[in-house]
């Protein structure tokens, strides 16, 4: 089903996962899936490695996922180092196979890497702009947001005037780059509001399991830790799951007492957290 439609229906629920690089990872990863599905996500969404790199895998997972759990599946899709005709290749793929949802990135070269090539596409806009002038309305287009505003980015003024452009081209509703303070977030849906943006946005919600791994996460991404989140970890390191569970529930909490319209779960290919952090909030869902 189109996210598009699910979102005027219900405030969504959605998992996200990654391709793992093992079989070993593949089992654990159906396991947890297994578990998740008991939760009736509205969606789940696959990650697609940058320039293409699990075009394969993205590809197989998702149609895996959609047929084999029946699960309504949105696939990432980004644009660097592929050229419009690959995209169109890949999305008629999806057409075939009955995928209606597409989260339209642009990606990210790791880091270091020189020697990508360049194909033509730029920025997420050029992907927007191919799946809305080659398939109409057939597939349903998120995008991705970023409440503390994309590294990139010169002011919220550019931030702003380009996802207003992405709007513009096509996307449907936005996720959240993760983000640990809500107050953040409320601060961008105030310029997201104050420029009409008026798409859904879905906060992306990581409750923090490994502060190492997290602590590389928001660097890469411009997120923030709140000070008395990052004491409180650094004085009971070994209660840090623990800690980052409690500490995703009353955000959760918040954010829906606040009236978003759905949670997007980074999962890490995990289950535990996000059902103990489901199951204290679903009553308010
Ligand atoms: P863009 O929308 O192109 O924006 C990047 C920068 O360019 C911003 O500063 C923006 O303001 C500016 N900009 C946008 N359009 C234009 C334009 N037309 N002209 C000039 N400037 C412009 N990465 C992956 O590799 N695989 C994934 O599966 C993946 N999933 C993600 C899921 C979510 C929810 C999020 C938040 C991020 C994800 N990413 C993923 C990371 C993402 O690819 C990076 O954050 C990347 O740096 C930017 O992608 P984007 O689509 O936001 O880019």
């Amino acid at each position: 089903m189109k996210i598009r439609e699910l979102l005027k229906k219900e405030r969504t629920i959605s998992f996200e996962f990654f391709p793992p690089k093992t079989d070993e990872g593949y089992k654990e990863l159906f396991l947890h899936i297994q578990n998740l599905e008991k939760l009736s996500p509205s969606f789940v969404s696959i990650t697609y490695g940058a320039g293409g790199s699990t075009r394969a895998k993205t590809r197989d997972l998702v149609l895996k996922i959609s047929k084999e759990n029946k699960i309504n599946v949105m696939a990432h899709l980004t644009c660097i180092s592929h050229s419009k005709e690959e995209i169109i290749d890949i999305l008629k793929d999806y057409k075939n196979n009955g995928i209606q949802n597409i989260l339209a990135l642009r990606g990210d070269f790791p880091q270091g890497e020189t020697n990508h090539i360049d194909k033509g596409l730029k920025h997420s806009t050029d992907l927007i702009k191919i799946i809305k002038n080659n398939f109409d309305n057939f597939f349903s287009i998120g995008g991705a947001v970023y409440p503390e505003m994309h590294p990139e980015s010169k002011n919220w003024d550019e931030e702003m005037k380009y996802l207003k452009l992405k709007k513009e081209m096509g996307m449907e509703f936005g996720i959240t780059q993760l983000f640990f303070d809500n107050n953040r977030f409320y601060e961008f849906i105030d310029r997201c509001n104050k420029i009409n943006l008026d798409i859904p946005i879905l906060p992306g919600i990581m409750p923090i399991s490994n502060y190492n791994q997290i602590k590389k996460f928001v660097s890469m991404c411009n997120a923030s830790i709140p000070p008395k989140l990052n004491e409180k970890i650094e004085k009971y390191p070994e209660e840090v799951e623990k800690i980052g569970i409690e500490y995703a529930i009353h955000q959760v909490e918040d954010l829906i007492k606040n009236g978003v319209d759905g949670i997007h779960f980074y999962t890490l290919n995990k289950s535990k957290a996000t059902i103990l952090i489901y199951n204290e909030v679903k009553n308010l869902i």
